[in-house]
């Protein structure tokens, strides 16, 4: 029998029983699926092997939190809860996370849509910028995360391809870090024309909450690069200020390189933490200044008029808001979606795992940025420790 409000009270209450019994040190940390009904395979072969790799190694097992926009079938929830020994709880989506602003005008959201239809993956389907909008700017705030410290976003159909030797989020938790990642992709540039810009404007505003010993320029591109115009994002950057002259869509106009403000002169080379894996500290997005940033993207309206990632978002905010060692790279964690993968590559790992750094991982090729990032984060570091002697 079926509560009114679909059974989300009692549900909440089971997640806060659980946390009143959760042994004292052990992170609070969730594992979070948001899906479709019929996602249901690709759910259970992702759970499964997460348990097998970590999860089902331990005492008290870390909870599954399925998020959906709709409800879950008793089908789902049935299968998916027999697959675990750990806990599983079903949340609804709050309508208004899932759904437009009221400023948002929703024909040409619509017209937008269609134009974009052939031209980006996903460039035509309302529901995946719903979605990206929901990981931008809403899941932390889910009522049945609200117990947590830590997520581990998992998507149906991935794989976890070796054994875990380190329970991640107690790392997270002993290095005080905010966020951890496995793979970094350019991200398609007609799917953000104007997301750089519109975090730049927030900048500037908001140039408090820039880190002093911030990854930004990580994610930049060099004076060298953007003068010469390389890289997708320089065109992209050409493109706009051609077609609509008077809207500077970069830079920020001269001499504002100087005072500690780089990032004005310099476009984003598109390189972003892919999200579908995604380890992070709820505080972070929860904070202040993420809320702060995320209200100004969504004010924009990019997640609809354009098709503004949640990778890149959540990159951006990281990027920008966080000490550099508060992001994690966890790369001993083999790790596969779609046909791109990590898959560490110490030999000492090769016993724990069931991938081939040398064919699984392709971290020069396009459209991995693995290289280009860890070359510029390199760079970025050789230049502060030459100017801090
Ligand atoms: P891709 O990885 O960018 O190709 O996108 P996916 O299709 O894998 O979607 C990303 C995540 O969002 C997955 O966990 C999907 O199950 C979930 N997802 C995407 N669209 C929807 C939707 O309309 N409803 C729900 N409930 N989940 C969705
Ligand atoms: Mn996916």
């Amino acid at each position: 029998p079926a509560a009114a409000d679909g059974g989300a009270a009692a549900e909440i209450a089971a997640v806060e029983a659980l946390l009143d019994g959760w042994p004292l040190g052990k992170p609070r940390a969730c594992i979070v699926i948001l899906a479709r009904n019929s996602d249901l395979d690709g759910v259970l072969s992702s759970v499964l092997q997460l348990e097998r790799r970590f999860n089902s190694h331990t005492d008290t097992k870390y909870p599954y939190l399925y998020l959906n926009d709709r409800p879950f079938s008793p089908e789902f929830k049935r299968a998916v809860a027999a697959a675990t020994a750990a806990p599983s709880f079903f949340g609804l989506v709050p309508r208004e996370h899932w759904s437009y602003p009221p400023h948002i005008n929703q024909t040409r959201a619509a017209q937008l849509r269609s134009e974009a239809r052939r031209h980006m993956p996903y460039g035509g389907s309302e529901s995946y910028r719903f979605m990206c909008r929901y990981f931008s700017g809403f899941f932390f705030d889910h009522p049945l995360l609200a117990g947590f410290d830590f997520y581990w976003r998992v998507e149906p159909d991935v794989h976890f391809t070796c054994n875990l030797e380190r329970d991640p989020f107690r790392v997270m938790q002993r290095r005080n870090a905010s966020l951890a990642w496995t793979i970094v992709m350019s991200e398609v540039p007609s799917t953000i024309p104007s997301l750089w810009p519109t975090t730049q404007q927030w900048l500037a505003a908001n140039p408090q909450h820039l880190a002093p010993r911030s990854l930004l320029p990580a994610f930049l591109e060099g004076q060298d690069d953007a003068a010469a115009g390389w890289g997708p994002f320089s065109l992209v950057h050409r493109w706009r200020t051609e077609q609509q002259p008077g809207v500077s869509s970069g830079g920020g106009g001269g001499g504002d390189a100087a005072g500690g403000q780089p990032w004005r002169q310099r476009q984003y080379t598109g390189c972003h933490f892919w999200s579908n894996f995604e380890i992070g500290r709820l505080s972070f997005f929860r904070s202040a200044a993420y809320r702060s940033f995320f209200a100004h993207l969504d004010a924009a309206g990019g997640f609809f008029y354009e098709r503004w990632g949640d990778a890149p978002v959540h990159t951006l905010a990281a990027a920008a808001l966080l000490d550099r060692s508060r992001v994690l790279w966890a790369s001993d964690i083999g790790y596969k979606h779609g046909s791109w993968a990590h898959c560490p590559l110490d030999p000492a790992s090769r016993p724990r795992c069931d991938c081939s750094p040398f064919y699984d991982a392709q971290p020069g090729r396009q459209p991995s940025c693995q290289l280009d990032f860890l070359d510029r984060l390199a760079a970025l570091e050789a230049a502060e420790a030459a100017t801090s002697q």
